[in-house]
């Protein structure tokens, strides 16, 4: 029997794949509203993998996961669009940062054809090519897509069940010397859980249930804030707007982007956050949209409205940042940790990893 701690995204392709082949799965949530963690507040973008080093985590899954999502998503009739992505330079301060930026973008689209991704472009001018973009130099990524990741959550927990998935909720799984117990958020109940083997996909909180491994290695989540703020129209093509990937962290640079619903967003910016529970806006609208206003003229700053929070899971170990994603056994314990961007891309992938893992 496996016990999967989380229904996010990881937990419940995880869950999904293992019932699949066979396994009984029990998938234990604390909250009321699964999907309510990191994959319920995300840009939904299906990454290219353009950003990563070719031997990372974060590239093999991408790449594993993207290819495994789309004829998912095909047989599933979850709505996606492969929409494409603009990465441009954007407005520089200086001379010396424009020519900075130059060779930046210009290293990213060489990383990109080094992994092989498909019908790379380098084009200058690029407000010629997508009306409003501003900038010297864009790089068009037509691979990339947007999924509707309500729906996609959705149909995964259904498959899930119809494959023999029980998942329970309001239950919190907590980890006291060598005994794991399910604690009954509604009754205040705690039940002993006894399982083959726990998967933590858990999100934010999977340092909390690494608790063994912690005398040898700390691990620790700090949840990092990316804000987004909704916008009052959207530009006249489907397209997402990127500005270059932020040097100082993981985070890709407030970007443009929108749901399939017709939303349109501004967003995610990079502040470290006061708790894992601290979803309050932060950043002014006037700051936020010194970001948007050097990638995009299309906005004023009064088309921006307060949109939603993520908290991403940084992960750090003895103090120090790791940028990878982490898939870590210890005994019967499976931990998923800094599953951060691009998680939902890689999702499939990681599952199956998992899956391979358990045997
Ligand atoms: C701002 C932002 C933007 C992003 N954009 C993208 C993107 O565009 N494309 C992309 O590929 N990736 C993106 N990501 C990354 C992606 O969203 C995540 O990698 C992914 O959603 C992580 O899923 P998860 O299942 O690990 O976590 P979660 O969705 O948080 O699921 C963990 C679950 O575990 C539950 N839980 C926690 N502790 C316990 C416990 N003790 N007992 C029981 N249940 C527990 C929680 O309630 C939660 O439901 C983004 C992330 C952020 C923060």
């Amino acid at each position: 029997m496996v016990v999967v701690v989380g229904s996010g995204i990881i937990g419940s392709w995880i869950a999904y794949l293992l019932a699949k082949t066979g396994h009984e799965v029990y998938v234990i949530e604390k909250s009321e509203n699964a999907g309510d963690g990191i994959s319920g507040r995300n840009s939904g973008v299906l990454h290219s993998g353009i950003y990563y080093d070719s031997n990372s985590l974060k590239s093999k899954m991408c790449f594993r996961g993207y290819e495994l999502a789309i004829p998912f998503f095909e047989r599933n009739h979850i709505p996606f669009s492969i929409c494409g992505k603009v990465i441009t330079t954007g407005i520089s301060e200086t001379l010396t940062e424009e020519k900075e930026k130059q060779e930046e973008i210009e290293k990213l689209f060489e990383n990109g054809k080094r992994l092989g991704i498909p019908n790379l472009e380098l084009k200058s001018n690029p407000g010629k090519h997508w009306r409003h973009v501003l900038g010297n130099t864009a790089l068009w990524i037509p691979k990339t897509g947007i999924v509707d990741v309500p729906i996609y959550l959705k149909v995964l927990w259904q498959l899930g069940e119809e494959s023999g998935v029980k998942i329970l909720k309001n239950r919190k799984v907590i980890r006291e010397d060598d005994k794991v117990f399910a604690l009954d958020l509604r009754s205040n109940e705690r039940e002993e859980l006894e399982a083959d083997v726990f998967i933590n996909s858990s999100g934010l909180y999977s340092d909390e249930l690494c608790q063994s491994d912690a005398i040898q290695f700390k691990y620790e989540i700090r949840p990092n804030k990316g804000e987004y703020y909704r916008l009052k129209k959207q530009l006249p093509y489907e397209t997402l707007i990127y500005p270059l990937p932020m040097k100082t962290s993981t985070a890709l640079g407030v970007h443009y982007t929108f749901h399939l619903g017709g939303d349109a967003y501004a967003g995610p910016n990079s502040n470290w956050a006061e708790s894992k529970e601290d979803y309050k806006m932060q950043t002014p609208r006037s700051i936020y949209f010194e970001s948007l206003k050097k990638i995009l003229d299309f906005y004023e700053e009064e088309d921006l409205s307060e949109g939603y929070v993520g908290l991403r899971p940084r992960l750090f170990k003895n103090g120090e940042a790791l940028k990878d994603f982490l898939i870590h056994k210890e005994s019967n314990w499976i931990h998923l940790l800094g599953i951060e961007s691009p998680g939902l891309t890689s999702s499939p992938a990681i599952a199956e990893e998992v899956v391979r893992m358990v045997g």
